[in-house]
């Protein structure tokens, strides 16, 4: 009786085993936020070695940004959303119609996932195609953006962001957020979006947020940021 209970369990531990391989497989695959078997939120896979953005962001910082800051938001949204009308949404919706926690989780989850593929490793230099027009023609040109930018993100008080955002039209607007607050609240589209979380640069910048923002132009991914617009 003993021996049929232990192959009974060792034979659902694989069954387990098998099915969540599959699981993380498929989301790999379609590198969505969330898996439509098991309806759960997962991180963007990191299109970079943790150790790629040397030395503007530290590996450490990647490792704990990425590894730990990002993966609590996700599992705290995954155990949030359970039983409660958005169990099924997908995340911009979620973003879009909640408040409280589940906004909090699913706001950061998502400006995480759009944060993170932002970057590459010697990525730097200017915008393409439509959105270098567009930067040009409202800002004057791609340096006083930058420096607007900037300044829109040291001004933030406390946690937040700080997004470039377009809305129907293609007009470009710079968004200053608190905590885990998103352009798609307002309608917009986020096309670029810097962490101005103290998680995002103490390790590497301590409390110089600025100069950490006027560093990370030089790991910019402007091919897929461009595509956002
Ligand atoms: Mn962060």
């Amino acid at each position: 009786m003993k021996t049929m209970k232990f192959y009974l369990l060792a034979g659902i531990f694989a069954a387990t085993l098998i099915t969540c391989n599959n699981s993380n497989a498929k989301n790999n695959e379609s590198n969505n936020s969330k898996n439509t078997e098991t309806m759960k939120f997962e991180k963007v896979a990191l299109p970079y070695a943790t150790d790629a953005l040397e030395p503007v962001i530290s590996k450490t910082t990647i490792e704990l940004h990425y590894g730990k800051h990002h993966q609590a938001y996700v599992d705290n949204l995954n155990k949030l959303v359970v039983g409660t009308e958005f169990e099924d949404a997908d995340l911009e919706t979620i973003v879009k119609n909640s408040d409280g926690a589940i906004f909090n989780n699913a706001g950061q989850h998502l400006n995480h996932n759009l944060y993170f593929t932002s970057f590459k490793a010697d990525g730097g230099g200017e915008p393409q195609g439509g959105l270098a027009e567009a930067i040009n023609s409202q800002f004057g040109s791609f340096d006083k953006f930058k420096e607007e930018f900037n300044a829109a993100g040291t001004s933030v008080f406390g946690s937040g962001w700080v997004w470039l955002a377009k809305d129907d039209s293609g007009k470009l607007s710079i968004e200053k957020e608190s905590n885990a607050g998103n352009p798609v609240t307002k309608g917009l589209t986020p096309i670029l979006g810097f962490d101005v979380w103290e998680h995002s640069y103490y390790l590497d910048y301590q409390n110089r947020r600025a100069d950490h923002l006027k560093e990370i132009w030089k790991i910019i991914d402007w091919e897929t940021v461009s595509n956002r617009y």
